[in-house]
């Protein structure tokens, strides 16, 4: 087993990055655009500091908390809050929610992750799980993911008509925006999950089922690794480097 941690130049961010992006270099307006329903009801959602152990000191007792944002006036105002947190991680709710709260509907969507799929010189996630390497990948396990996540657009659009891909920062996410697809039931997602997985794709049964219902907001920082989760097109996908592509360098990284 050969030791390893992240691709090169990617690495944490630190507290005075994270303000310098969310400060300067984040715009919402491109969420909304980007975004296939209204987003005055979207739900929002940060985690400070539970992996990197990273965090504003004043926010200590709250640095593994998924703190949910859900009271804000406009977009402008995620942005004020989430550099009040300074958080690790920005995230979305895939649910769609009543007036009253209750969940009705929700995005489907597919997460593929590196760690999932097995590398030839790491081996599966078991065997990176116990080198404590559970979070680490490398450039393989990156290009077999990008590969997945071009078969997997493909696969699905057997079946639906409005698909995009995010790079989240460590893969790849598949949101699916198609009417139809947020009104499946739970037992639906459960099997769409299953077979996706049982095609090969080296997917979070979690997230497609709907049990995990977070999802990483397209254009946050990913303070994990210091890439802009950015949306790409199929085209631009089999050529995409998150370690040279200026789209997803944060500036901090650029100077
Ligand atoms: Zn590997």
């Amino acid at each position: 087993m050969v030791r390893y941690n992240l691709p090169e130049g990617m690495r944490y961010s630190t507290i005075e990055e994270r303000r310098k992006f969310y400060a300067e270099e984040f715009d919402p307006e491109k969420i909304s655009s980007w975004f296939g329903r209204r987003i005055e009801v979207v739900k929002f959602a940060v985690i400070i500091g539970r992996h990197t152990r990273v965090f504003p000191e004043k926010y200590r007792e709250d640095l593994e908390t998924t703190i949910i944002i859900d009271e804000y006036k406009d977009l402008e105002d995620v942005r004020h809050q989430i550099v009040e947190f300074l958080p690790e991680s920005a995230y979305y709710d895939r649910n769609v929610y009543t007036e009253k709260d209750r969940p009705i509907e929700q995005e489907l969507a597919f997460d593929l992750d590196p760690e999932n799929v097995i590398c030839p010189i790491h081996g599966g996630l078991a065997e990176k799980m116990q080198q404590g390497q559970g979070l680490s990948f490398c450039k393989v396990e990156f290009n077999i993911v990008r590969d997945q996540a071009a078969a997997l657009f493909e696969y699905l659009e057997e079946n639906f008509h409005s698909l995009n891909i995010v790079y989240s920062g460590r893969g790849f996410h598949v949101h699916v925006f198609d009417h139809e697809a947020y009104k499946l039931s739970k037992k639906e997602r459960l099997q769409i999950a299953r077979l996706t997985k049982k095609k090969g794709f080296a997917i979070d049964e979690w997230v497609t089922a709907g049990e995990m219902r977070l999802i990483r907001l397209p254009f946050s920082l990913h303070g994990l690794v210091s890439r802009v989760v950015i949306p790409l097109t199929k085209s631009e996908l089999a050529r995409f480097d998150p370690i040279s592509d200026e789209r997803c360098i944060p500036r901090f990284l650029r100077l």
